[in-house]
């Protein structure tokens, strides 16, 4: 029971051609349906449900929502009554108001951004099937995303002011909905501040995670590929597509993926991440990163900061 997995993001978007152009051509995935207003719906090859990323016509780039799959219809009833219980206002959403989806839930998380949860989304299916099925398909196109992985969010931390939106939303992620922190960031006077916390709800090692910044925010959404081969493969994608690279193949000291962060035409960062790093089982122990060693833990092959990845990042 509880929440499964990650269901989609859903972007606001300046420019929908090129944004399109982008989440099909660069990352592979296949446009599933369009709304009349421009509202573009995309899946990757891997994936079975509906849609994975929603692409919204607006005048600005921001967060809209970020949205995770629960096991049961009856789920929502209790997790809704839990996140209430903790203090958050809960809106509930009839059958079809989150497009091709059942009935949902959804709430402000204490960092800002508006989480939907929902048990029922259309299925279209894999593109491989599920009979006798290939291991890829021949429709593969682009960097051949296989499914979207995870998002990073961020949480405003001004510990001088008592503010800690990235303990507070670990605290209501494993309270109120049962994730589990896998690894911690801690920072400050014997690293007693949170200032990044990685949680699963799966064995990966994280199906989302919170990192400390000046304002709330959202930091990137991650599509999942199988290994390094595939990593330096997107990178050529990238690279022929003339898309702005943040971070080049290289490998993360937390969760052990392999990555590359990268921008759509919106200015919205996406990763890739390689490798399921390793398996974060219930009774895992927490992994801890200090302040002086965070720079490896993100960025482990070169150790140095790269100063956009906490300075550029989406309104939400
Ligand atoms: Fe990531």
């Amino acid at each position: 029971m509880g929440v499964t997995r990650i269901g989609h993001v859903a972007l606001r978007v300046m420019d929908i051609a090129a944004s399109v152009n982008h989440y099909t051509k660069v990352v592979g995935m296949d446009v599933t349906h369009r709304d009349s207003d421009g509202t573009t719906y995309l899946k990757c090859w891997d994936e079975w449900d509906k849609y994975s990323v929603v692409l919204k016509p607006s005048d600005r780039a921001q967060l809209d929502h970020i949205a995770y799959k629960v096991e049961n219809d009856a789920d929502l009833d209790v997790l809704g009554k839990r996140v209430a219980d903790a203090g958050v206002a809960v809106s509930k959403h009839a059958a079809g108001e989150l497009t091709f989806c059942g009935r949902s839930i959804s709430f402000m998380l204490p960092s800002g951004q508006r989480m939907y949860l929902f048990a029922q989304k259309d299925f279209l299916g894999k593109d491989v099937g599920v009979m006798n099925p290939d291991p890829w398909p021949d429709s593969r196109h682009g960097i051949g995303a296989h499914w979207l992985d995870h998002c990073l969010i961020l949480g405003e931390l001004n510990p001088e002011k008592g503010i800690n939106r990235v303990a507070d939303c670990h605290d209501f992620l494993k309270g109120a909905l049962d994730f589990r922190l896998t690894e911690q960031g801690m920072v400050g006077p014997n690293h007693s501040v949170m200032a990044a916390a990685f949680l699963t709800r799966t064995v990966k090692p994280h199906d989302i995670a919170i990192v400390g910044a000046p304002t709330n925010g959202f930091h990137h959404l991650s599509f999942f590929l199988d290994g390094w081969h595939d990593i330096l493969h997107a990178g050529d994608i990238l690279s022929k597509n003339r898309v702005k690279i943040e971070l080049l193949p290289s490998r993360h000291g937390i969760t052990r993926g392999e990555t590359i962060y990268f921008f759509d035409p919106n200015g919205i960062r996406n990763e890739t991440f390689g490798g399921l790093g390793y398996a974060a089982h219930p009774d895992m122990p927490v992994i801890t990163w200090v302040e002086e060693e965070m720079a490896r833990g993100i960025f482990y092959t070169a150790r140095e900061w790269v100063d956009s990845f906490s300075s550029a990042y989406t309104a939400v």
